[in-house]
């Protein structure tokens, strides 16, 4: 009987095992480790920001800040580093590696005793009921990640086993996915390729980042921030980025379209959709002036997401108030919940890795002893 089971060869558990070094298992369903891993910041792993904190994360920031406050950002670059592992800042704030293989390679060469093609089935006490038999172990730990890309063997099974251990959660939804839209904004359907910066407002939360059109409805990095936090009801987009429409139209001779700093067809799609000609400014009705000031403030509800398939982490997950520090589970003292099965989800940009590595660090301040 090893000491720690750890149920999915997934990020925090890889990472958990590279710590404890010996005297544990994991179990994983697939035939590799680190399936997203491998696929994540298109090839490169984005694994974490110069800029950490709660306000990142769809959570409870308290407990956050507490599990950042003994492994944070600065935590995982030192242990990148001391391991020779090399990252860089590719995009403003956001490290990179080469190629994820340089990670997953770290951890085939640290992390020595998996049992693959290991599919978790049930928790009975201190028995892990599998596909390949019964394992034992003192201590479990639930690394098994959300259940959004299923062609990697992502599954909810983490949250029917909390339930199962009388663990409340927050069902697992889509999230840092693109938006379909209603008939009212078929439109933007026309527009399938473009791209450009917007500012995108969802509840309190504000997203400076680029918007592209797509033939599903509407994606790129301010919405699939926005999937974060959007539930039901209206987000609201300023096309123009804090830039008041009429700064731009100062020349009452010239075309609307060829005085707005956007692609032209998205302006002829966007005058189309508010019934406005394209024609000269000095000919604009008052009424067309104000349909024109949408362009700033483009209210609509969303019809849904793109779904699990495409969708890069799950929001929901067991209720934080129900694991102490070291992740451990206050309902079941020997279980610990690791990643994304906890209902804490972070914003694009790495922030999703360091909190996988972040949860596996404290945890592993409980199972060192
Ligand atoms: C396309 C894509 C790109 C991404 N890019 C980034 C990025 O650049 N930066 C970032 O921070 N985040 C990124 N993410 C999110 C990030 O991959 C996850 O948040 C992170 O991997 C979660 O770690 P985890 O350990 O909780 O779960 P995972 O890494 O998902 O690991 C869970 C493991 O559990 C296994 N498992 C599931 N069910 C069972 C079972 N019943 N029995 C045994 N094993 C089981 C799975 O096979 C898997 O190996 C991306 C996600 C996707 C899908």
């Amino acid at each position: 009987m090893k000491k720690t089971v750890i149920i999915g060869g997934g990020a925090s558990g890889l990472f958990l095992a590279t710590l404890l070094k010996k005297d544990y298992i994991i179990l994983e369903k697939t035939s590799e480790i680190g399936r997203k891993i491998k696929i994540s910041g298109g090839g490169k792993c984005n694994i974490t920001n110069k800029n950490l904190s709660p306000d990142n994360y769809r959570g409870d920031k308290n407990f956050i800040k507490k599990i950042f406050n003994r492994f944070d950002n600065k935590d995982l670059l030192r242990f990148l580093d001391e391991n020779h592992l090399k990252v860089k800042e590719l995009k403003p704030n956001q490290y990179f590696f080469n190629s994820s293989e340089e990670l997953l390679s770290f951890f085939r060469q640290k992390v020595k005793h998996i049992s693959f093609n290991t599919e978790v089935k049930d928790i009975q006490g201190n028995k892990i009921i599998t596909n390949k038999g019964v394992f034992e172990a003192k201590n479990i730990v639930i690394a098994t990640g959300g259940a959004s890309f299923k062609k990697l063997g992502a599954s909810d099974i983490g949250l029917r086993l909390g339930e199962k251990l009388g663990h409340s959660f927050e069902e697992f939804k889509p999230a840092l996915v693109g938006l379909t839209v209603q008939p009212s904004e078929y439109w933007f359907k026309n527009l399938s390729g473009i791209s450009f910066k917007a500012d995108v407002y969802v509840g309190l939360k504000k997203y400076s980042q680029n918007i592209l059109f797509s033939h599903k409805g509407i994606t790129g990095p301010a919405i699939l921030n926005t999937s974060l936090w959007w539930e039901r009801g209206k987000i609201k987009i300023d096309f123009l980025a804090g830039k008041n429409v009429f700064f731009y139209l100062k020349n009452p001779d010239k075309q609307i379209s060829t005085q707005l700093p956007l692609p032209k067809r998205f302006v002829k799609e966007f005058l189309k959709a508010q019934q406005i000609e394209d024609k000269k400014v000095k000919f604009l009705s008052n009424q067309e002036r104000n349909r024109l000031k949408n362009i700033n403030s483009y209210e609509f509800a969303p019809a849904g997401t793109f779904g699990f398939e495409r969708a890069e982490v799950s929001k929901g997950g067991i209720n934080t108030d129900e694991v102490d520090f070291f992740m451990r589970s206050k309902k079941v003292g020997n279980v610990f919940f690791l990643g994304e099965v906890l209902n804490v989800t972070g914003e694009l940009g790495g922030y999703n890795f360091q909190w996988a590595f972040s949860s596996a660090f404290n945890a592993f301040g409980f199972l060192r002893r």
